[in-house]
């Protein structure tokens, strides 16, 4: 069974640098029109916990589900 996971934006905290669109292997994130972070592919995310490693800002947190 695939896993799944979640990746969650605290776009208040997001100032949109960039790194976690950059350091993701499976180009899960974007930056939207606010340029902040959004999850646009999250199906391919393997949940290696890079993006949420790289942000200076504590914005994203990685979630494991079923
Ligand atoms: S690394 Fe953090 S602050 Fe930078 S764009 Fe991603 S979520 Fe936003
Ligand atoms: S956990 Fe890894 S694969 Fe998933 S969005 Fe973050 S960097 Fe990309």
């Amino acid at each position: 069974m695939a896993e799944r996971f979640g990746v969650v934006i605290d776009k208040k905290w997001c100032k949109g640098c960039g790194l976690c669109v950059g350091i993701c292997p499976k180009k899960v994130l974007e930056l939207d029109e606010q340029v902040k972070s959004e999850p646009v592919r999250i199906d391919d995310c393997i949940g290696c916990h890079q993006c949420e490693n790289v942000c200076p800002d504590f914005a994203i947190t990685v979630k494991e589900s079923e």
